[in-house]
């Protein structure tokens, strides 16, 4: 049994990983400002789900906190707090970013200079890479090429990591590739796809759909920063964490579509500066590393992530999404 903090452990991947990790038997320090009702409900089902004295959640800005001291009371940290998307990381949004992705992670590797931690694990993101990997799976030693301000913040913290593990920090970085599933962030695409279904506003559909993904599914995730936590990785690494099947936007949404019983209403939009054409992950680093591999089929994580929303999602429903290998 080890202390883990999580940090923005009420978020999206956050309150996964908390929940993984407190069955594991970890005692887990959450720290969250829980920004609203939503997450609030999270910390709650968080707390209904954890042993007595084996969950302590901290309702703060890590800006405010004194980090030395809180990195002194656990074994190791899984950094998630940060400032996610990349169309709000444009024009004045930049400074958020700056301060989340980048001033405030540098605040947590600093702090982890004196601190007996036996590993930091920093959400880095795909984002990274921009049109870096061209047409096929991109490898984690290409020379990363952003282009988003989102991906640059990202990509420094990357820079910040292996500066601090220089110094003897054992901080590595996970580069998470659009992940879905339970409690997705509402900003995130299945989510305003559910959002459309349900009578919300019609999904925009940006340019002609045939933009891919490489989505990955929370419980992959999760378990890939699960095994991050304890596979010793030489201080300073990168490892990508994807399905290594990319999917286009159309194809997504006819998935969505198919398991609903009814079409996702859209609405065509303009391209935006900063998304790829594709994201696709190489996995050999996560497999060789961490034993590592996606094991939820596309199909499986949708049905999952949709049936918290509707009853009527088709149980076996077989799916006609053309998928690359
Ligand atoms: P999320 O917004 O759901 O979770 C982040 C949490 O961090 C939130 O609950 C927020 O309240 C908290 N937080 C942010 N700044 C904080 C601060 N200063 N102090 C305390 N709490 C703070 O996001 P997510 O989708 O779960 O993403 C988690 C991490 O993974 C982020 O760093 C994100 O950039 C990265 N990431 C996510 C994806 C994805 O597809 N979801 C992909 C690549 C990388």
């Amino acid at each position: 049994m080890s202390s883990v903090l999580v940090t923005g452990g009420a978020g999206f991947i956050g309150a996964s990983l908390c929940t993984r990790l407190l069955d594991d038997g970890h005692r887990v320090v959450v720290v969250d400002r829980v920004p609203d009702a939503r997450r609030g409900r999270t910390v709650a089902e968080l707390a209904e789900h954890a042993d007595p004295g084996m969950l302590e959640v901290v309702v703060a800005d890590l800006a405010d906190l004194d980090l030395p001291a809180l990195l002194r009371r656990v074994d190791a940290v899984v950094h998630l707090a940060g400032r996610p998307g990349v169309q709000t990381s444009w024009a004045d949004g930049f400074d958020d970013h700056l301060q989340e992705n980048v001033a405030l992670s540098q605040h947590l590797l600093e702090a982890a200079l004196d601190a007996p931690l036996r590993t930091i694990v920093m959400a880095s993101s795909s984002s990274v890479y921009g049109e870096a990997g061209g047409d096929g799976p991109v490898r984690e030693d290409v020379a990363l090429r952003p282009i988003s301000p989102y991906g640059v913040s990202k990509a420094t913290l990357e820079m910040l990591v292996g500066a601090y593990a220089l110094r003897g920090v054992p901080a590595v970085a996970l580069r998470y590739f659009s992940v879905y599933g339970r409690r997705q962030r509402p900003d995130m695409a299945v989510a305003r796809m559910v959002e459309a279904l349900r009578g919300g506003p019609p999904f925009p559909l940006r340019g002609d759909g045939t933009q891919s993904r490489d989505m990955t599914h929370v419980d992959d995730v999760v378990e890939a920063t699960a095994r991050a936590l304890d596979a010793n990785l030489r201080p300073g690494t990168v490892v990508n964490v994807g399905s290594g099947r990319p999917i286009s936007l159309a194809e997504t949404l006819d998935a969505v579509g198919q398991l609903c019983g009814r079409p996702v209403p859209v609405e065509p939009v303009s391209a935006v500066p900063g998304d790829p054409r594709q994201t696709w992950a190489d996995l050999s680093r996560a497999e060789r590393l961490l034993g590592w591999q996606p094991r939820t089929a596309l199909v499986d994580g949708l049905r999952d992530q949709l049936s918290c929303d509707f009853t009527d999602v088709r149980p076996g429903s077989p799916l006609s999404v053309p998928r690359r290998s």
